[in-house]
């Protein structure tokens, strides 16, 4: 049976369409007492963005911080923190930020709704009602976390979204000019991963026409943004997040996401880094992938850091591997059905080791 995808209802789309936002907040204000939370990257504090946010005396600027990324624990933290501040639920929840600030907005805005601790919601379809109208101001482009239908979190037991249909933000505002402030390295770790989510969907046994069509134009923007330094970048790097956000969703990624998630659940790598470190050696599954991104790193100048691995405990290693071959649907993607027959524990382990 083909899936019957939910997505972003409404969207705004231009250079400095961030003043929207206020009016747009009208519409969920229903009465002088209504509220909103603003969750925001705390890299804005005292920034010029900070200046244009369109709080009125009964709102909450939630600062968040995302030098790790998002934990089960951080969320439940923050819901109450908003539970505590009034009485009654907000009309609305707003990520600022990139794919942390905007999964956080998405993660409390569903425990606002949903009893319990948020690691109990690791998973798929778990959520039970729907959360609090919830929208996102991307800051930083690649994730696709903008359409996606998961909040990745770090659990105690597993680095896991929560997955639902009403994970999904009900509005976004993409403006580009908001990328204007992203560090360089940063902006080029964030867009790999949107370049690495075409490769995979691409490439995956479960390409359909719907996922090759999103995919291909976002690699094509890729390309417009890291080898051709295009002058509207930030206008193409955003529409290449959503696109390629959408790539996958109707697909999935692959191999190069199963080790990252394996590296970051025990060494606390970030995504983007993290994708682009293991993308490296990865040249036997995606030969013309890597080759390009090679280039593009050269034009950007990026060294990656190396030997994270080679000197980790054996009880660690163990724990890398376990968690990358537990991610089936991604080797599924990437190697067929027979994935186990390729992607042995020792095969797992020989990749980490390079790493
Ligand atoms: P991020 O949100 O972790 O931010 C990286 C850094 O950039 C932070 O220091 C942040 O403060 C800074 N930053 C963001 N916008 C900025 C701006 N305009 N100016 C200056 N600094 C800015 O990075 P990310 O790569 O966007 O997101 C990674 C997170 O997204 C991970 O937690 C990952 O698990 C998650 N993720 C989610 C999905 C999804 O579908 N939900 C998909 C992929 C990744
Ligand atoms: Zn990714």
């Amino acid at each position: 049976m083909s899936r019957n995808f939910k997505m972003v209802s409404n969207i705004v789309f231009g250079k400095n369409s961030f003043k929207q936002l206020n009016d747009i907040l009208e519409q969920q204000r229903k009465n002088s007492d209504s509220w909103i939370v603003f969750v925001t990257d705390d890299v804005f504090k005292g920034k010029e963005l900070e200046k244009r946010l369109p709080l009125q005396n009964q709102d909450m600027l939630l600062w968040v911080n995302v030098d790790k990324e998002p934990t089960t624990n951080y969320v439940d933290k923050l819901t109450q923190k908003i539970k505590d501040f009034k009485s009654y639920s907000p009309s609305g929840v707003i990520g600022i930020g990139g794919g942390s600030a905007m999964d956080l907005a998405k993660a409390v805005s569903l425990m606002l709704t949903n009893s319990g601790l948020s690691q109990e919601y690791q998973g798929w379809d778990l959520i039970k009602n729907p959360g609090i109208y919830h929208l996102a101001i991307p800051t930083l482009s690649g994730t696709g976390a903008e359409v996606s239908r998961t909040a990745v979190l770090t659990g105690p037991e597993k680095k896991l979204g929560l997955n639902s249909d009403y994970t999904v933000f009900d509005q976004i505002i993409l403006d580009p000019n908001l990328l204007k402030t992203v560090p360089k390295n940063q902006y080029f770790y964030t867009g790999m991963d949107c370049y690495i989510h075409c490769i995979e969907s691409l490439s995956g046994t479960f390409l359909n026409q719907f996922s090759k069509s999103y995919g291909e134009k976002a690699l094509e923007l890729c390309r417009d943004v890291f080898l051709k330094n295009d002058s509207n970048k930030d206008e193409k790097l955003m529409m290449a997040s959503y696109f390629g956000g959408m790539s996958i969703a109707y697909s999935q990624v692959g191999a190069c996401h199963a080790l990252s998630y394996g590296l970051s659940y025990v060494l606390g790598t970030h995504h983007g880094i993290g994708c682009c470190i293991v993308f490296d050696y990865l040249e036997e599954f995606y030969p013309k992938g890597v080759k390009e991104f090679r280039e593009m790193m050269k034009i950007a100048n990026i060294q990656l850091p190396r030997n994270l691995v080679k000197n980790l405990d054996k009880e660690k290693l163990e724990k890398m591997i376990t968690t990358a071959l537990n991610l089936e649907p991604l080797w599924e993607n990437c190697l067929g059905k027979n994935w186990k027959n390729i992607m042995t524990k020792d095969k797992a382990k020989s990749l980490f080791l390079q790493m």
